[in-house]
């Protein structure tokens, strides 16, 4: 049974949808079950059930408690879920996997209530840290703080706890705003900065009223000390490298698992990185799976994207057949975002074109010819126009090619005239529905009224013309929380409880079927992934409480109780299971 389970997964997935328990099937026994659950298995066939049951890393059954119950044998391990919610595993459908792995390895000052707390924090990494490594973190501000340090220059403390607590250590604390740093007294001494300094251009170095250096850098002056570190970074060994990489990946995952994610899409990645993340799957390190898209210049790709193709590597956890997010324009925040007509808060200006049109056409060409997609990024109207036309053009040229899933990344502003064509050309709009609630406070005042209501963040109206919908946060953009983003998609509340957009809220069926099914198609998974069907992968999330019937109001309470990865619970009750 088993072999034939195996070699012919869609033959059994259509049996186990077909079949009762009682008849075929009867003899398979599980590894898993879960029961007395609310199921919602995103799959029309059986949208809704009681019970699961896992064999390996499938899916073997779906039921009734009582029919699944069935495939209880003496080692199954039985789950009782008192009613919990069951859903297919959330997936991440727009990231930067390492980089966000990297922001949970530098101190985290959001939260810090005042100097001396950083300093203790400094003082514990320093512990663990070896002497010469640089110590960073981010996301102080002086605001924010209750206690008050008795030294104060322009409202800010002097280096002095800081430096002689840690000696050893090069450290840089960065402004939330980023556009200062803190520095200690070693790390001045690096560089070779101290009261006496000329700052640069544009910059400014803080000193008190002997004209000694305080630590704190403004704007231009804190560059040399990014420099430094980064140059630091870049010379140390390539073992001590690569172990970083590791560590970014474990964290970026396990906090993944944290979140109900099963799986992470990523926008961005190298050659040399899909190389270790190859040598992890192979040593069945990867906490969840990965879905990698190359942003890399077109002409270092060309040669070598067939070698790097893989789908389904390592047991499901690693692909690689996708080239993105080369940005063809910035952040709509930044006045960055390519647009047809000016920024109505900045008449001067249509946003910018970050990458050039020709270095997107030679990439859709090597894609095109490789069998990759593409997932570019196109956040104002006029960008998102650009992309359509470069893969239409690429797509004209090779009739052949049939479901190539083109993708166009963020896909904020469009123009009613774009809707259509994005139907007609197959491409997918791969929108994050937690960005209209942390953009919402400020559209309007980029776009006006007007076009705000008419192009921005559409997404129903995208689902509503036949096109995927889909989902994510853009970790570490925005923080990594699939129920943040399902509540925005389907409330639109914004953080002072206004509404933005709330036309363009997706129903709460969609909004699952976004970050599980949606995003499944977007990485052509939707055979292995994005439903609880038998014969798929055995991603699963539990919920505290059911995402379609609670209240807006309880939403955002809703907790991962658990996450299972492959038939493996890798999460449960608060605890990373290793
Ligand atoms: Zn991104």
């Amino acid at each position: 049974m088993k072999t034939i389970r195996v070699l012919f997964p869609l033959a059994v997935a259509l049996l186990g949808a077909c079949d009762s328990p009682n008849s075929r099937e009867v003899h398979a026994v599980a590894d898993l079950l879960l029961v007395n659950a609310d199921v919602v298995t995103v799959d029309a066939a059986l949208p809704f059930a009681e019970a699961v049951a896992i064999e390996s890393d499938r899916i073997l059954a779906v039921g009734t408690t009582e029919e699944i119950s069935k495939y209880r044998g003496d080692d199954t391990e039985l789950i009782d879920l008192h009613g919990q919610m069951v859903i297919p595993g959330f997936i991440e459908g727009h990231g930067h996997y390492t980089s966000f792995g990297g922001s949970l390895m530098i101190l985290d000052f959001r939260n810090a209530k005042g100097f001396s707390e950083i300093v203790s924090m400094v003082v514990d990494e320093a512990a663990n840290t070896k002497a010469g490594e640089w110590i960073i973190g981010r996301g102080w501000h002086q605001d924010k703080w209750e206690t008050r340090e008795d030294v104060l220059v322009e409202g800010l403390p002097v280096h002095d706890s800081l430096s002689n607590a840690t000696p050893d250590h090069p450290v840089m604390l960065i402004h939330t705003s980023g556009h200062a740093v803190f520095v200690n007294q070693r790390a001045m001494t690096l560089v070779e900065v101290d009261g006496s300094t000329e700052p640069p251009e544009g910059g400014e170095i803080v000193r008190d009223a002997n004209g000694r250096a305080t630590g704190m850098m403004r704007e231009a002056a804190q560059d040399i000390f990014r420099i430094a570190y980064s140059g630091h970074q870049g010379r140390r060994p390539a073992g001590l490298a690569e172990s970083e990489l590791r560590r970014m990946v474990t964290l970026a995952g396990e906090e993944a698992l944290r979140n109900g994610l099963t799986s992470f899409q990523d926008l961005g990645t190298t050659f040399a990185e899909v190389d270790l993340l190859k040598t992890m799957a192979d040593e069945g390190n990867l906490p969840v799976r990965l879905y990698m898209a190359f942003e890399e210049q077109a002409a270092d790709m060309a040669g070598r994207l067939d070698e790097y193709r893989m789908v389904g590597y390592g047991d499901n956890f690693l692909t690689v057949r996708s080239i993105g997010e080369k940005v063809l324009d910035g952040a709509l925040g930044t006045h960055g975002g390519w647009l047809l007509e000016p920024y109505s808060d900045m008449p001067r200006s249509y946003g910018l074109n970050v990458v050039p049109i020709e270095e997107i056409e030679a990439s859709a060409k090597l894609a095109i010819e490789h069998d990759y997609q593409m997932a570019i990024q196109g956040i104002g109207d006029r960008a998102y126009r650009e992309l359509l036309n470069i893969y239409e053009a690429a797509f004209a040229k090779h009739p052949d090619k049939t479901d190539l899933r083109w993708r166009i990344e963020h896909a904020q502003v469009i123009h009613p005239d774009d809707v259509q064509r994005t139907v007609e050309a197959s491409v997918i709009p791969a929108v994050q529905g937690i960005f209209a609630c942390s953009d919402g406070p400020w559209v309007e005042e980029r776009l006006g009224q007007e076009r705000t209501h008419e192009r921005s963040y559409i997404f129903n109206t995208l689902a509503e013309a036949g096109l995927v919908p889909t989902n994510g946060t853009d970790p570490p953009v925005d923080e990594i929380s699939p129920i943040g983003s399902f509540h925005c998609s389907v409330t639109r509340r914004l953080p002072d409880g206004t509404l933005f957009q709330p036309q363009e809220v997706y129903s709460r069926d969609r909004a699952l079927y976004s970050y599980t099914m949606g995003n499944a198609i977007a990485a052509f998974e939707e055979d292995i992934k994005g439903s609880i069907t038998p014969g798929k992968l055995a991603d699963i999330t539990v919920l505290s409480q059911n995402l379609l019937t609670v209240s807006d109001e309880t939403l955002l309470d809703t907790e991962i109780v658990m996450t299972i990865v492959g038939g493996r619970i890798r999460y449960r009750d608060g605890e990373i299971v290793r």
